[in-house]
């Protein structure tokens, strides 16, 4: 504080000492003139500096700030520092947003930021395409007059967001989207959105399948204990047709067993931890024993022939492969009546391997093929029961080949016949054993 005063008294001691000089030589009226035009040309350059200090406040962006005379430049000089302090921090400040931006800009989920009166301050690109909203266009707007769906109004008006909204995507109507409010700051709130479509599909995957699987099990319970009721009833029952109602138990056991088996293969070679067995798989022997097993499958209702144009092996798990090849054999006996052909075939083909069945069967509508490895998928049920099918058969095929970086493929004409072919890559492929 001294050596804010030093200056300004140094200056009115001098000018006052040399009035008092001048006032010696000249006369009082001579002394009281200096000190006069002394104490003016100090006012001057107080204003002078006011003035420089007034015209940089009007624009401070555009004029530098003033270099200040006497007092003055210590004034200037500090205001220099506190405005270097403050960009400073500014600029950090700055930077910080813009990294919180940046981070709320990578959330996979939808961010929109809505002041008290619930407008737009800024949303993520995920919002954008979630909401259909533009940043550029929508600051500043009320969200419900971009969003109009009744079910959002309601939520937005609620008094709690503790649960969050799962409605259809304005985008798009095919996806759903789960939408939650959480109020933050003075008033503010985030309207936070996440895709759930892929979420949505997996329930129903899984609600239909729990439906399909109790359905598949309560047909053949409901068959066995209505016989075994029957059986308690009647009590006394002549030995062939107790042994009828044993054979026909028997055959809805055995169904209910295959589909057990089919399901417990299915959910294993879903199964993470499953690993595939790489094993040599001599496919010409394979071949031998998969036409054998279609011969006595078929009982001598079909002509079975077998073609190995192809010495190669494969690399992979001889089970899985057995049981798909076995299945697509089983599905070609299953559906092609008595008198109908069925031809296995082993061949090369632009250096792939393809496993092939061909039938001369009822053949399947163009419409069924890529829904075929659904599970539980049937062209026709009561065909496919009959005949003992699952409905699985194929998507154990389908799961089998993709462990295999394989795929399938169906060529059918109804009427007419299928072909089935199982084609494995060639890095699958080994020399003849
Ligand atoms: P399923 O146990 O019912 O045979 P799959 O998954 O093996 O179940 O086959 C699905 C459906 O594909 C069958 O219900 C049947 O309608 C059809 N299908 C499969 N293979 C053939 C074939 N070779 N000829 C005609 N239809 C077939």
């Amino acid at each position: 504080m001294i050596g804010f005063w030093w200056k300004p008294l140094l200056t009115l001691g001098a000018a006052a000492l040399l009035a008092t000089v001048l006032g010696l030589i000249f006369g009082p009226l001579a002394a009281v003139s200096l000190f006069c035009l002394s104490l003016l040309v100090l006012y001057l350059v107080q204003l002078w500096n006011l003035r420089a200090l007034d015209r940089w406040l009007r624009k401070p962006e555009e004029e530098s700030l003033p270099d200040g005379v006497g007092l003055w430049e210590e004034v200037f000089a500090n205001l220099y520092r506190l405005l270097k302090l403050q960009s400073r921090s500014q600029q950090q400040l700055v930077s910080a947003l813009e990294r919180l931006q940046n981070a709320a800009r990578a959330i996979p989920d939808g961010v929109v930021v809505l002041n008290g009166q619930d407008q737009i301050d800024w949303c993520n690109p995920v919002a954008e395409r979630h909401f259909d909203l533009d940043l550029a266009r929508d600051r500043g707007r009320q969200i419900i007059y971009l969003m109009r769906q009744p079910a959002f109004v309601a939520y937005l008006a609620a008094h709690s967001h503790s649960e969050p909204l799962v409605m259809k995507c304005p985008r798009n109507r095919d996806n759903t989207l789960s939408v939650q409010l959480v109020p933050f700051g003075n008033d503010q709130k985030l309207l936070i959105s996440r895709d759930i479509t892929q979420l949505e599909r997996v329930e129903t995957m899984r609600r239909d399948f729990i439906a399909n699987v109790s359905h598949e099990l309560r047909t053949p319970l409901t068959v066995v204990g209505g016989f075994l009721e029957t059986m308690i009833d009647v009590g006394e029952m002549d030995e062939e047709q107790r042994r009828d109602y044993f054979r026909l138990m028997q055959d809805q056991t055995r169904r209910m067993q295959r589909l057990v088996e089919d399901l417990l293969t299915l959910s294993r070679l879903e199964g993470p931890q499953t690993t595939l067995a790489e094993e040599h798989v001599d496919m010409p022997r394979l071949m031998q024993l998969l036409h054998s097993d279609a011969v006595s499958l078929s009982g001598g209702r079909h002509r079975v022939t077998l073609e190995v144009v192809a010495p190669q092996g494969l690399t992979g798990s001889e089970s899985e492969l057995h049981s798909a090849f076995g299945n697509l054999i089983s599905n070609a006996i299953r559906y092609t009546p008595e008198g109908g052909e069925i031809a296995l075939r082993w061949e090369m083909r632009n250096g792939e391997g393809v496993f092939s069945v061909r039938d001369t069967g009822e053949g399947i509508e163009h419409q069924h093929i890529p829904r075929l490895t659904e599970r539980f998928y049937r062209v026709d049920r009561s065909r496919s029961r009959e005949t003992g099918g699952t409905g699985l058969g194929l998507s154990i095929v389908k799961h089998v080949l993709t462990r295999h970086q394989g795929k399938l493929e169906i060529d059918s004409e109804p009427g007419k016949g299928s072909t089935f072919r199982a084609v494995l890559p060639a890095r699958r492929l080994t020399a003849a054993s």
